[in-house]
């Protein structure tokens, strides 16, 4: 996937910071300013490694995420290597493939995931009955790889002003 990665709100990206870690917290990370967009996932492959009903994920560059404590190890499908996980507790902590300019990082993973709820769900084809995310947008698979900057100006103009990460969480 090509789309810019460009921050929708570059000038806080290095003053904010959100923190985040596993269920057991050795595996811990950071990212800055504002993320690409939010996402919950309904695919059964998310619904078995979560043990939830979706998956829920900020994108960020990869530039402005890091991890700050321990060492990820492969788990998920593993090939390709995609899917992080703490290497004691297991936790599926963060998504990031060989190429990608981004990292999607599980939104139940940080201390504070106030004002990421959701703005796109994918794969509303598998979703659970009972399953609501209160995305804005769905689709039935995933959006093509056209769509995405679209969407992600669509995501900067709805989180505009009402983002912790524009008063002053974390500072
Ligand atoms: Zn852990
Ligand atoms: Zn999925």
């Amino acid at each position: 996937m090509s789309w810019s990665t460009e921050a929708p709100n570059e000038m806080d990206a290095e003053s904010r910071f959100r923190e985040g870690g596993c269920r057991c917290g050795q595996l811990r990370f950071q990212f800055t300013g504002a993320p690409l967009i939010t996402l919950a996932c309904h695919c059964r492959g998310c619904q078995r490694m979560t043990g939830g009903p979706y998956s829920t994920s900020v994108t960020v560059p990869t530039g402005r995420f890091a991890v700050t404590a321990g060492q990820a190890v492969i788990g998920g499908v593993g090939d390709p290597a995609m899917h992080h996980h703490c290497p004691k507790c297991f936790s599926w902590v963060f998504t990031r493939m060989e190429g990608w300019s981004f990292v999607n990082l599980r939104t139940s993973m940080l201390d504070d995931p106030t004002g990421l709820d959701p703005f796109v769900e994918t794969q509303t084809a598998d979703r659970l009955p009972f399953a609501t995310t209160g995305a804005v947008r769905s689709f039935k698979g995933f959006p093509d790889d056209a769509e995405w900057p679209e969407l992600m100006k669509d995501y900067a103009l709805a989180s505009a002003g009402r983002a912790p990460w524009t008063t002053g969480i974390n500072p």
